[in-house]
Parts: C-alpha cells; sequence; structure tokens
C-alpha cells in the first residue's frame, strides 16, 4: 500500500498520543496530535482574555489566529500560535478544558479542518483525536478507538503528572475526566464516537507495552506493516 492514513480516536487519557507516537516512528509515519491544534486554539481565546465557552468570543479571535506545526528529529509535533512556540504552553492543564470548550464551536471545527486534512493528503499519517475516524478522515485504512475505563485513565494520568514532580489529586482528575468525556460525546458537532468501521481497543488491563503490541497487530491486519 503506496500512501495510508490511520486514525486514532478515543476518550481523554486512554494513552492515544504516546500509542500513536510509538507507532508512527516504527512505520516511518508522521504522527499528527489533533487535540494540540484545538489546545492552540484555546490558549490564544485565554490569552487574549476571551471566555472559551462562548462563541462570540471565539469567533471573533479566529481570523488573527494562525497555526502551524513541524516535527523535531525525535518525533515530536511542536505547535506554533503566530510564529510562537507554544508546545510546552498547550500542556497546561486549564488548557484541556479550554480546548474542550472551543472544540465544540462547529466554525472551529470546519477552520481546523483543512490543516489535519492536509497533512494527511501529503504523509502517512498516524492522527489521533475525537472525531478523525468519524469527519476528518472517514475514508482512512485503518481506524482504531482505544479507550480504557475511566478509573484507569484518571491514574494513568496522575502517575504522570507525579513523575513530573506535581502532587495531583486523583478524585480531581477522574471528576475533571469524566465531564470531559461527557462533553467530547454530547457536543452536537462531530460528538466523540467509535467509527462504524473502527476496531476497538480496551487497554484497561494492558500495560503499554501490550496496548501497543494489540495495536500493530491490527495495523498490520489491515496494512500488511
Ligand atoms: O487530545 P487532547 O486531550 O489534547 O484534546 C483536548 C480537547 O480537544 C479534547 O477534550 C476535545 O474536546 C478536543 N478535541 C476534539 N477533536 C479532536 C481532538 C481534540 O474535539 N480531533
Amino acid at each position: 500500500m503506496k500512501h495510508y492514513n490511520i486514525a486514532i480516536d478515543g476518550p481523554a487519557g486512554a494513552g492515544k498520543s504516546s500509542l500513536a507516537k510509538a507507532l508512527a516512528a516504527q512505520l516511518g509515519a508522521m504522527y499528527v496530535d489533533t487535540g494540540a491544534i484545538y489546545r492552540t486554539v484555546g490558549l490564544y481565546v485565554a490569552r487574549q482574555g476571551g471566555d472559551c465557552g462562548k462563541r462570540e468570543d471565539v469567533l471573533s479571535k479566529l481570523p488573527d489566529i494562525h497555526i502551524t506545526l513541524d516535527h523535531g528529529p525525535d518525533g515530536l509535533q511542536r505547535m506554533y500560535l503566530n510564529g510562537e512556540d507554544v508546545t510546552q504552553a498547550i500542556r497546561e492543564n486549564a488548557v484541556s478544558r479550554y480546548a474542550s470548550q472551543v472544540s465544540a464551536i462547529p466554525e472551529v471545527r470546519a477552520f481546523l479542518l483543512d490543516i489535519q486534512r492536509g497533512l494527511a493528503a501529503e504523509h502517512n499519517v498516524v492522527m489521533d483525536g475525537r472525531d478523525i475516524g468519524t469527519v476528518v478522515l472517514p475514508e482512512a485504512e485503518v481506524k482504531v478507538f482505544l479507550t480504557a475505563s475511566v478509573e484507569q485513565r484518571a491514574l494513568r494520568r496522575w502517575k504522570e503528572l507525579s513523575a513530573k514532580g506535581e502532587s495531583p489529586d486523583l478524585a480531581t482528575i477522574q471528576a475533571e475526566i469524566t465531564q470531559r468525556d461527557y462533553d467530547d460525546s454530547h457536543r452536537a458537532a462531530a460528538p466523540l464516537r467509535q467509527a462504524q468501521d473502527a476496531v476497538l481497543l480496551d487497554t484497561s488491563a494492558l500495560n503499554v507495552e501490550e496496548s501497543l503490541a494489540a495495536l500493530q497487530a491490527i495495523v498490520k491486519e489491515r496494512i500488511g506493516r
């Protein structure tokens, strides 16, 4: 197969980005983290003093947002907001919520569609998000819906933050994830749901190596790589 795209969707904290990144490295494909693009929009609106939950606030700022991205030799996706490297800034916890809020606005989703489709047209991509298999790349050669129990996802996030030296509260993290899952799957515009032709991969009982092996097996079966 000459050109292929792999879509990986699922709820927050399911391990999409680490697994997609590892899969892309193994395949020599480009890894695209679409959540980072929504985060960049949310960051801009919040920095300008806008309310990410207010449609008019977000739409009035949209024309001033110029987003670009590139990949370092390590495969890491760097995000640029009007030329400024915001790769770190978009990882702040508050930005998760801003991203979720702006992503519910149909015009924001439309605004970001070209960037995502353009990358997939030019490169073999492993793209992760919420609506990649359903909306962005409905013709993707491989679609995986990656999930895990909310308890497991919260615990993984807690470990990640603890390893960074932060002192997170597990119950708060779980409540935030539950809220974001609800918002992402109940919005009218491109809600989070499993595409009909996506393979479901539940990693609740799997460690990272086992999850990656399972993902690779799905890809191999579909595209022989
Ligand atoms: O994947 P990540 O947690 O960084 O995404 C942040 C938020 O961006 C998600 O909670 C979701 O609301 C939104 N998003 C989206 N569609 C995508 C990727 C992310 O709506 N394809």
